[in-house]
């Protein structure tokens, strides 16, 4: 079976230096693993996404070199598969709504934090845990509400998840030199985290999950900011009995200096660096990569 990999931006915005990267990796992880090479529009967020930065998504990979299988998955075309993902998860009991606001949630961890004097527990992304305010609701009255039209996300019940599916959570990262190692994941440090959004019926990372599967990818090539989201998708693949893909988590990369790739709050996008006339070339072998594209298909 040939190797899987794919490339997912979201088009909230131009892409820039590190998407090149992610993008130029995993085409070129593809090529020395005899794989394919798939890119996914992740535009689940109908108000931050733009039909321009689509387009502009094709132009950027295309002027980088790079050639994807056709059709593109976009994820607002999918959100039936989302539903029935879900459906899934409420059917194991491992879901509960939530109709706290931000103030409401906010508030109680202040409340909890001034009774033990001592800082309330973060997830990785430094967001508050949700202190199951809403959890403590009976189930009837939940539905009455929602009944009611009150808006409300569905949160994942963390322990209850946990008791269906205890793990161990292992999966396997492997790197560039072929190497893999396994790992254990600790889906539990993002507590009661929403997995479906109040505005759209999904998140990041139901969908992110369910594409994966969906799409056949066997290896998840991304930046270190998702490394620890890794975490909570082997949870969510082990209750949809979903197969886990491996992993590598690439380091960022945010601008060019020199020849060497620093660190930096600012990041260039791939527009202005072409309006500054660097070739792509250019652009692929100062990130790195000795990669060949592959000729039209
Ligand atoms: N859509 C995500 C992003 O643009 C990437 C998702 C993933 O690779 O899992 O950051």
């Amino acid at each position: 079976m040939k190797p899987v990999f794919r490339f997912a931006p979201s088009p909230n915005g131009r892409l820039h230096l590190g998407h090149a990267y992610s993008a130029l990796l995993n085409a070129d992880f593809a090529q020395r693993f005899g794989g394919r090479f798939l890119l996914r529009i992740e535009d689940i967020d109908l108000t931050r996404c733009r039909p321009e930065f689509e387009a502009a998504i094709y132009d950027d990979l295309t002027w980088l070199g790079l050639n994807w299988e056709k059709p593109v998955r976009r994820q607002s075309e999918h959100f039936d598969d989302y539903r029935a993902a879900f459906a899934k998860l409420r059917e194991r009991g491992v879901v509960y709504r939530c109709f706290c606001s931000r103030k409401d949630i906010a508030e109680a961890i202040a409340c909890r934090e001034a009774e033990t004097g001592r800082p309330w527990p973060r997830d990785p992304d430094g967001a508050a845990l949700y202190p199951g305010t809403c959890k403590a609701l009976e189930p009837e009255k939940a539905e009455r509400l929602a009944l009611a039209g009150r808006p409300h996300t569905w949160r994942i019940d963390m322990t209850a998840a946990l008791a269906l599916a205890p793990g161990p959570h292992v999966f396997t990262r492997f790197d560039r030199a072929g190497g893999e190692e396994a790992c254990h994941a600790d889906p539990s440090r993002w507590g009661d985290t929403v997995i479906i959004r109040k505005d759209v019926p999904t998140s990041y990372h139901l969908s992110v999950v369910v594409d994966d599967a969906l799409q056949g990818i066997t290896h998840v090539v991304r930046g270190k900011d998702l490394e620890a989201a890794t975490d909570l998708h082997i949870l969510l693949q082990a209750l949809l009995g979903l197969p886990t893909p491996r992993y590598h988590h690439h380091d960022l990369v945010r601008d060019l200096s020199g020849d060497k790739l620093a660190k930096s709050r600012r990041s260039e996008s791939l527009l202005e660096l072409r309006a500054q006339g660097i070739g792509a070339a250019e652009l692929r072998r100062r990130l790195g990569f000795s990669f060949h594209p592959s000729p039209s298909t």
